[in-house]
């Protein structure tokens, strides 16, 4: 149910979100333009504490829901990482060790170059930026032909409900470093899901340190858990250890598929448990000789 509700909340953000970078009519911005409002680092750097304050406390609730459901980038590597296993019956995920150094150098680096005026090197990795530039440089001109070809045929039965508009190409540096960016991060969804979200990414990376505090979260229940390890092969984050019943909640993007994935519902969303999170079992006693 809860993995429901997060896939239809991400649909709406993303057709939203995608719809405002092609929208040049201005109807979608006059209806729907405060979705753009709620984005993390737009938000942070436009001093709005409001909503900067309400998507730290939404983070230290139920962790990294803004990952999930708000955060158009990471929604299209959800597309990609579902598209690249069509087909596959088995989840494709595995756990990994959390790439820290890598993600907090990237952090420290973006403060950096923001605190330095190089905003616009730092929009590389900035995730907003990021999904526009994409859907900008590389949609737009598909969208606005679309747009005229409908236009055409319009007009030859006489309707008018379409109007030509001209068909702007970016310049080659913008469409090299949009493709690029699109192919690296089409590499790493398709192979290793939200890698780029919890090893590159800025964002992720600050919302990281407060979802390990997170309230409500994925816990494991030891007796129904028999170690099967199907969570941890669903897990998008690759952060589920099955062996030691341990989820790096820095990591975890709060998508739900673990909870669904398990067939003897020993993982949910709930408090902190010392008996799920910390009591040894012969697995985990196996683990570590
Ligand atoms: S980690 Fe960054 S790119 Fe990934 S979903 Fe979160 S804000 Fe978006
Ligand atoms: S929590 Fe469920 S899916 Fe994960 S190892 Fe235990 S039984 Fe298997
Ligand atoms: S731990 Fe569960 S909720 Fe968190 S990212 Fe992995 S599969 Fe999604």
């Amino acid at each position: 149910m809860l993995r429901k509700i997060r896939i239809l909340l991400a649909a709406f953000t993303f057709i939203v979100l995608t719809l405002l970078f092609l929208d040049f009519t201005g109807t979608i911005h006059l209806w729907l333009g405060w979705m753009a409002k709620i984005q993390f680092l737009p938000a942070l750097l436009a001093v709005n504490a409001g909503v900067v304050a309400a998507l730290v406390l939404l983070t230290l609730l139920f962790g990294r829901i803004y990952c999930s459901v708000i955060c158009p980038l990471g929604i299209l590597q959800d597309l990609i990482s579902w598209f690249a296993g069509r087909g596959q019956k088995k989840p494709c995920f595995r756990f990994q060790k959390a790439h820290t150094v890598m993600r907090f150098s990237f952090l420290v680096l973006f403060i950096v170059l923001l605190a330095a005026g190089f905003g616009q090197i730092a929009a590389l990795i900035a995730p907003y930026s990021t999904f526009g530039r994409i859907v900008g440089t590389l949609l737009n001109p598909i969208y606005a032909w679309g747009n005229n070809c409908l236009a055409y045929l319009a007009e030859r039965v006489g309707s008018y409900a379409f109007y030509r508009v001209d068909v702007w190409v970016k310049g080659t540096v913008t469409l090299l470093v949009a493709s690029l960016t699109l192919m690296i991060l089409a590499f790493s969804a398709a192979n290793h899901g939200r890698l780029w979200c919890n090893a590159v990414c800025p964002i992720g990376t600050l919302l990281g340190l407060v979802s390990r505090f997170a309230f409500f979260k994925p816990v494991f229940d030891l007796e129904k858990c028999n170690g099967c390890g199907i969570c941890s092969r669903k897990c998008k984050a690759e952060c589920i250890n099955p062996a030691l019943h341990q989820i790096d909640l820095s990591r975890c993007v709060a998508c739900y598929d673990c909870v669904e994935a398990c067939r003897q519902k020993a993982i949910s969303i709930g408090l902190y448990s010392k008996t799920a999170q910390e009591v040894p079992t012969e697995t985990s006693k196996e683990a570590e000789k």
